[in-house]
């Protein structure tokens, strides 16, 4: 089964994070261990795993996306968020996590961020868990 998490970005460029709807998820579940695999249907988002503690650490990884990919620039396609489309491969669009006694095992530090790219809009990661044998 295939849940969904809805997501509203609040503006256009925007880490979000998503590990504790990601943890309700899982509980929702009933599964104990076994594997969270989390996608990203979307083209101008992305989904990465950080530091979560800090919140300065996404929003410089935000900040110098943006300096290394600038919003215009000599792009190709027409509907003016190749940027965004350009991030969104560079974060990827999914991400795994073990489950451990029917908790996320992160490391102590680490967060699941949703990557907005071109908010603000509705967004969904979807989410399989798949339990140990
Ligand atoms: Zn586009």
């Amino acid at each position: 089964m295939i849940k969904e998490i809805a997501i509203r970005s609040g503006t256009r460029t925007e880490f979000i994070d998503i590990t504790d709807h990601v943890q309700k998820a899982i509980e929702e579940t009933r599964i104990k261990n076994g594997i969270c695999y989390l996608y990203v249907p979307h083209t101008t988002a992305g989904i990465t795993i950080n530091e979560g503690a800090d919140p300065s650490v996404s929003r410089d990884i935000d900040e110098h996306l943006v300096k290394l990919i600038p919003f215009n620039s000599n792009y190709h396609h027409a509907e003016g968020n190749s940027a965004a489309h350009i991030k969104a491969s560079l974060t990827g669009s999914s991400e795994l996590v073990f489950i451990e006694g029917g908790k996320l095992r992160l490391g102590t530090w680490q967060a699941i961020y949703f990557c907005e790219f071109d908010g603000p809009r509705n967004r969904k990661v979807s989410l399989k868990v798949i339990r140990e044998e």
